[in-house]
């Protein structure tokens, strides 16, 4: 089988020690692809090319804004012309149902543009300054950070990529990019997208390979000025302590316990099917996943049996059939999500519906869950408190407005959180005090490029997405020029 390689200096490489790696597809347990397993040595590697292609030449930082916008554009079409492969990779590595990965490959496309045409307006600013040290003219401009790191996670292979590469490449940046050992077949397929569009060498660089093998690196190193990550709260923390050395600029997008609050006045019919998406849309393994619904006592009955039903009607299989929900993304990842289903048991709460593996006909060699809705779930229980990262939800309920709320806060994460209602005042009301990043009124976990993306409390820190996201890979820089040589102003006596 042909190995997958680095990506590094613009050309393919195995790994410097020659190691490889099985890719699994979860739908069966086969193996799909052997990928190059690097070390710190092929990321040092991968560094040294970002340096150099930054401090040394420095072609694509100096490159017209207008310039680097085409290339861009380029790689948009890139992805659109190779549309078909991307998203059958996404959901053989990943597991997820084709017409969600057909989905993540549309937005892919669609960010590269958006970058594109943000770097295509002015940016920096002019400033009206006082004239104590005589005239004087003011003016900021937007400068690239330098080498950058990015690390994704596995759950949306492509998508994860580009919310960090997009931004990161239309800033000026060169990147070094390593994304999850699980999940690295669709990344290779961009990098030969941006070769093809003909960004410099040494700009974009790929490592593929674990994260404390090949990704640490990317965090200590002191050659790297920026590192910026999604995944795991844990992992994030270490990553921002490997971090200091350097005093490189570090963010973090991590882990959630997201409230999905739903008030009695809400459309329950709306509410029931926006709470599916909330925590079942890519098996649940989203970090926004509103995994913990809040519901008004007086509907809960009504809302849980509606739920239970929607959820026992979905389909489960093989990703490229196109199910309503497709694989977990490995075996680990399998057991450590049943795992919290027995925990939850355990602590009593009451199961609803799933709560256990899916095993019917071919999947019994893939790694499947039911969806599971968990009932009188209590704040000490450990599915309220932890991130499952999986098709699972626990239901609580409450009886006012100030209930509702300390509830929805009740956890160390901040990332995302909803509200049903039809009162629009009460929505902003409620809103307003929810400590969370991202937030949805009627509706759960639509994402749009153009609005910023990331969390409060231990949900990390920096944005991706919007003109924000932009910003975050970007330095400001004062320009202060004196129009009257020699002129001292307040400070000639
Ligand atoms: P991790 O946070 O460990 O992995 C995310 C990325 O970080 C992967 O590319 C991983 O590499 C890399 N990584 C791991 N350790 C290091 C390190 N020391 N230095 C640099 N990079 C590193 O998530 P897991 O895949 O282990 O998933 C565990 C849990 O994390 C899930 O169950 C879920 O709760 C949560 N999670 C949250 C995500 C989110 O979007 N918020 C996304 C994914 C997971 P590799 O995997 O190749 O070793």
């Amino acid at each position: 089988m042909e190995i997958r390689k680095n990506y590094i200096n613009g050309e393919w490489q195995l790994a410097l020690g020659g190691a490889s790696r099985d890719v699994i597809n979860p739908a069966n347990g086969e193996v799909i692809a052997r990928v190059a397993d690097s070390t710190a040595e092929d990321t040092r590697q991968a560094i040294a090319a970002a340096h150099a292609a930054f401090y040394g030449k420095g072609e694509w930082r100096r490159m017209a804004a207008p310039r680097r916008a085409e290339l861009l554009h380029r790689v948009a079409d890139g992805i659109k012309a190779r549309a078909d492969e991307l998203a059958r990779l996404d959901c053989l590595d990943n597991g997820k149902p084709l017409r969600e990965a057909r989905g993540d490959v549309d937005d892919a496309a669609a960010c590269f543009r958006y970058y594109a045409g943000l770097i295509s307006v002015p940016q920096g600013g002019v400033y009206e300054v006082s004239d104590a040290f005589g005239p004087m003219h003011a003016y900021s401009m937007h400068e690239p950070i330098g080498v950058c790191g990015l690390i994704t996670p596995w759950n949306y292979p492509l998508l994860m990529a580009t919310w960090k590469l997009a931004p990161a490449l239309a800033a000026g940046n060169c990147v070094v990019f390593k994304p999850s050992e699980l999940t690295p077949l669709s990344a290779v397929v961009l990098f030969e997208i941006l070769h093809a569009a003909g960004l410099p060498a040494g700009t974009a660089n790929l490592v593929l390979g674990t994260g404390p093998a090949a990704g640490q690196l990317l965090a200590e190193s002191h050659d790297v000025d920026m590192v910026t990550f999604t995944g795991s709260t844990r992992t994030g923390q270490l990553i921002a302590s490997a971090a200091v050395g350097n005093l490189k600029k570090v963010g973090l997008e991590l882990g959630g316990k997201s409230p999905n609050i739903i008030f009695a006045d809400a459309d329950l019919e709306g509410a029931v099917e926006w709470a599916m998406i909330g925590v079942f849309f890519n098996q649940g393994e989203v970090c926004s996943a509103g995994s913990r619904i809040l519901i008004e006592e007086s509907i809960k009955d009504a809302f849980v049996a509606r739920l239970a039903e929607r959820a026992n009607a979905m389909t489960i299989g093989n990703g490229l059939d196109d199910p309503d929900m497709g694989a977990i993304v490995s075996q680990g990842q399998m057991d450590k999500i049943l795992a919290h289903i027995e925990r939850a048991k355990q602590q009593g709460a009451r199961l609803v519906c799933g709560g256990e593996r899916y095993t019917e006909g071919e999947c019994a060699r893939g790694y499947f869950v039911r969806p599971t809705v968990f009932d009188n779930c209590r704040r000490d229980m450990d599915l309220v408190r932890e991130e499952v990262f999986g098709p699972v939800v626990a239901v609580q309920t409450f009886r006012t407005e100030a209930e509702a709320i300390a509830m929805a806060n009740d956890t160390p994460y901040g990332l995302a959180g909803g509200v049903f209602t039809s009162d629009g005042a009460r929505a902003l009301r409620v809103i307003r005090e929810i400590r969370a990043g991202v937030t949805w009124v009627n509706c759960y976990n639509p994402t749009f490029n153009e609005a910023p993306w990331g969390g409060y409390k231990m949900s990390g820190y920096g944005r991706d997405l919007g003109v924000n996201g932009l910003q975050e890979y970007q330095q400001v820089k004062q320009v202060n020029i004196n129009l009257q040589p020699g002129v001292l102003g307040w400070y000639q006596h």
